[in-house]
């Protein structure tokens, strides 16, 4: 029997980022969070974050999260695209896993960012929108889990999508 049997999607939609692709969720039916550290230690692009229990790595321009039981894809082309990266995916979790034995775990791990890193990345205009008094105060949220990108306004804004795609990366590691 397959280590993991398939990927369920369960929603599709625009990339904030860049509106011209598509990004989505998937549900997984078991817990691969054991392969993390072996993915980690075949993909020179990942990035593991034990706390967390999540692996990132990108497949060119797209980016694959994955948590114990789910999945995103971000920055697909458009749904032909994502099966195939979904299928591409599947197929690397599970040769990984049959190899495991095989292959020595990689425990390295991205360290945490701090606020300041964050805030570098923010608008800097202390709008409000994301009703937090300033942007250094969404930094520190952030950082605490207690805000998420999606609730800073002007990061979604066209000429700010190189921001938001710069920490986008960066809080990925706070899992
Ligand atoms: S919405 Fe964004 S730009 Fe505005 S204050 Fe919040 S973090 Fe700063």
């Amino acid at each position: 029997m397959m280590f993991l049997e398939r990927i369920e999607v369960t929603w599709i939609g625009d990339c904030l980022a860049d509106a011209k692709k598509i990004r989505l969720k998937a549900r997984l039916p078991r817990d691969i969070s054991e392969v993390f550290l072996y993915l980690n230690a075949v993909l020179d692009n990942g990035l593991y974050n034990h706390h967390g229990r999540t692996f990132t790595f990108n497949k060119e321009f797209r980016r694959i999260n994955l948590y114990p039981e789910e999945l995103t894809l971000t920055k697909a082309l458009n749904t032909t695209d994502a099966f195939q990266v979904l299928d591409e995916t599947k197929a690397l979790i599970n040769e990984t896993y049959e190899n495991k034995d095989r292959i020595a775990p990689n425990y390295k791990k991205r360290v945490k960012p701090n606020a300041l890193q964050i805030y570098e990345l923010l608008p800097k205009t202390n709008c409000r929108q994301c009703e937090e008094p300033t942007c250094l105060a969404f930094a520190a949220k952030l950082l605490q889990g207690q805000q998420n990108i999606e609730n800073c306004g002007p990061l979604k804004e066209p000429a700010n999508s190189g921001l938001w795609e710069a920490l986008e990366e960066l809080v990925e590691v706070l899992g």
